[in-house]
């Protein structure tokens, strides 16, 4: 396909993100729209992953509006079809669970994913872990940030070998963090030393 020909449906997808999650503000970045979230996870993937897959960016963009907004699984397949409603759910968690399960269960079904819902589940790893290092939410300790950037380590390390670019920006990102933060990302084979071990 011509690059070009799917804007209506990336263009239609950022105008459902913002409707569905009008109100949200992110935490840390002055207050700025949630949307911009998962529009930075977007093109995250477009500039640094290469991906020009009409369905991956759609699925981006949706990635949160099942957990985190009204939108139902029948708005999603209406609007853009049932492939990307099975992504956006590959990448939504149960939010009747705790938030540790949550964490544990990310780890444990990140080597279950299709490639399509690695890709999303990379960009928005990557992008979250970069907000926590850079403009941490307020209230957040150092303790916390580590935490939550050794997590992302912990569920990416289970999907490498799906994208060389965003791999090599993710291991940026945690040689910055451990610096920054002045800690050590453990290895995966620790993980069940983690609270959310699997
Ligand atoms: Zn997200």
């Amino acid at each position: 396909m011509p690059e070009g020909q799917h804007w209506d449906k990336l263009l239609a997808a950022a105008i459902f993100a913002a409707e569905e999650h009008q109100g949200q503000v992110r935490k840390g970045h002055r207050g700025s729209p949630y949307v911009t979230h998962p529009l930075t996870v977007a093109k995250t993937l477009f500039e640094i992953g290469g991906i020009r897959d009409t369905q991956t960016q759609v699925a981006a963009i949706l990635h949160d509006t099942l957990e985190d907004t009204p939108a139902t699984k029948a708005d999603i397949r209406d609007r853009f079809g049932q492939a990307v409603l099975d992504i956006v759910l590959e990448v939504t968690d149960d939010k009747r669970l705790s938030k540790m399960e949550r964490k544990r269960l990310q780890v444990v079904h990140a080597p279950d994913l299709s490639l399509p819902a690695r890709l999303v589940k990379f960009g928005d790893k990557l992008v979250n872990c970069w907000d926590i290092l850079h403009d941490p939410p307020e209230g957040w300790d150092l303790t916390r940030r580590r935490h939550y950037i050794q997590w992302g380590a912990d569920v990416l390390a289970q999907i490498r070998g799906t994208n060389a670019p965003l791999e090599n920006a993710f291991d940026a990102m945690l040689a910055e963090a451990e610096s920054a933060l002045d800690f050590r990302i453990q290895p995966f084979d620790t993980v069940n030393q983690r609270p959310w071990a699997p």
